[in-house]
């Protein structure tokens, strides 16, 4: 009988011959073997609550997502350079969820790749190459991406903003650079400071990318005003706005279907991911008539694997599935009831500064009373979390803050084990402060 090879040695083998700048997640990494809705299932069987995959948008190992792969796959797959039903089709669902003037596709393999090819949109359009972002923004691991991700080139390992790059402070109003009533007017501010000192080089705005709500900042909600101030500043000096949706798109925001109808702005690109294939390498890029047809210079964009049939299939049934199971109106519901039971945490445990976020893209923050950021404590829960059986994350500029994300099945019974749980750990003695 084979044996089964133990932790331990698989941890060694990755060590040696697998990149090695990546990370495990948590201190004793977990052996996953199952998915299964909401749940993951390590090798021993326990069953984790994930609070953290908002790839597995429908749920673990959907079965309707499971199927439409499985079955395309037996069948065919090739390039999008031959006619095909799936690609048309899942183009048509797509164009369903956005606004009108955003009706042109082009489909791709991943966040960073949608990301990747949005900026040679920008250049093509725009003919200019400056992009304003936020303070702790993150966009995909491409050199081009790097190069306009705070998140990365601010942090370890980093150098700072490349030239062409020009970035904004997080426009958190709990604890960042302004917090007062005229908060959104002075971030928005900041970006007409940045507009001008482009300007100042004799160059121009190309565009400004951002997140609905900044998920590596730490779940930032942007302030009201901000965005269509700022979409505003932008698009009169001549650039335009790239809302990325590759972490809260697909009606995670309960509200919407995606993030920037929050805040009633229409962006000229919108690029999506993660949650699109269900865990599947599936991301596109939605952009205006005018923007797809800067781009289509006499250059082809040829790409091998996106819009093939397969992944088509997959996109197909992972949108089909959110409207079928009314899944955008279960993250409203049950974000909401999570929102106001954290809330109710928060009056009860001050260590808890901040609730925010939408529907279940939502984020908690712990500091001290001096608003100090707690980063240990953060740490702390979300391994004693793993104890009980519940997978979080903790992100933002001083990770301090708990990330909840989960596949947007999540219910209401999934939302008290959660709640029941950090009421427990936030009664022990390390999280007094
Ligand atoms: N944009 C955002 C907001 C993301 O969070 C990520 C991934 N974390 C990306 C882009 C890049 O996506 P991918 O990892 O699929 O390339």
């Amino acid at each position: 009988s084979k044996r089964s090879i133990n932790n331990q040695e698989l941890i060694e083998y990755r060590k040696q011959y697998l990149g090695k700048s990546l990370s495990l997640q948590y201190e004793t990494p977990i052996k996953m073997v199952r998915g299964e809705g909401v749940y993951l299932v390590d090798q021993y069987g326990n069953k984790y609550i994930d609070t953290i995959n908002n790839v597995a948008h429908v749920g673990h190992e959907h079965q309707a997502v499971v199927k439409a792969g499985q079955q395309q796959m037996a069948l065919l797959n090739t390039n999008s350079r031959y006619l095909h039903e799936n690609i048309n089709q899942l183009a048509k669902e797509l164009i369903e969820t956005l606004p009108p003037e955003l009706n042109v596709l082009h489909f791709v393999n991943s966040g960073s790749e949608a990301n990747e090819l949005a900026m040679r949109m920008v250049k093509a359009h725009t003919k200019q190459c400056d992009i304003i972002a936020s303070e702790v923004g993150y966009h995909g691991n491409s050199n081009k991406c790097i190069d306009i991700s705070s998140y990365k080139f601010d942090g370890k390992g980093g150098s700072g903003a490349p030239e062409h790059t020009h970035i904004f402070p997080l426009p958190d109003t709990f604890r960042g650079k302004y917090t007062g009533e005229d908060a959104a007017q002075k971030y928005a501010e900041e970006v007409q400071k940045l507009i001008e000192g482009i300007r100042r080089k004799g160059r121009n705005v190309g565009a400004l990318i951002l997140e609905s709500i900044i998920s590596c900042g730490g779940q930032i909600e942007l302030p009201k005003g901000f965005l269509p101030k700022v979409y505003e500043l932008i698009r009169n000096a001549g650039g335009i706005c790239i809302s990325d949706e590759v972490q809260v798109g697909c009606g995670r925001v309960g509200k919407h279907f995606w993030g920037f109808q929050l805040y009633n702005v229409v962006p000229d690109i919108v690029t999506i991911g993660k949650p699109l294939g269900n865990g599947h390498p599936l991301a596109a890029v939605a952009c205006t008539q005018e923007v797809a047809n800067s781009f289509a210079n006499g250059m082809e964009y040829f790409n091998t694997f996106g819009g093939n049939p397969v992944s088509c299939a997959i996109g197909t049934a992972v949108l089909q599935t959110v409207k079928r199971e009314q899944l955008q109106e279960n993250a409203l519901e049950v974000g909401n009831y999570l929102k106001r039971e954290l809330e109710q945490l928060a009056k009860e445990f001050p260590i808890i500064g901040d609730v925010r976020g939408q529907g279940l893209f939502l984020g908690f923050e712990l500091v001290d009373v001096n608003k100090k950021p707690l980063t240990q404590q953060a740490v702390y829960l979300a391994d004693r979390m793993k104890a009980h059986k519940i997978l979080m994350s903790t992100d933002g500029k001083d990770n301090n803050v708990l990330k909840i994300k989960p596949p947007i099945v999540f219910a209401k019974n999934h939302a008290k084990e959660l709640i029941h749980y950090l009421t427990k750990i936030f009664k022990e003695d390390f999280m007094q402060v």
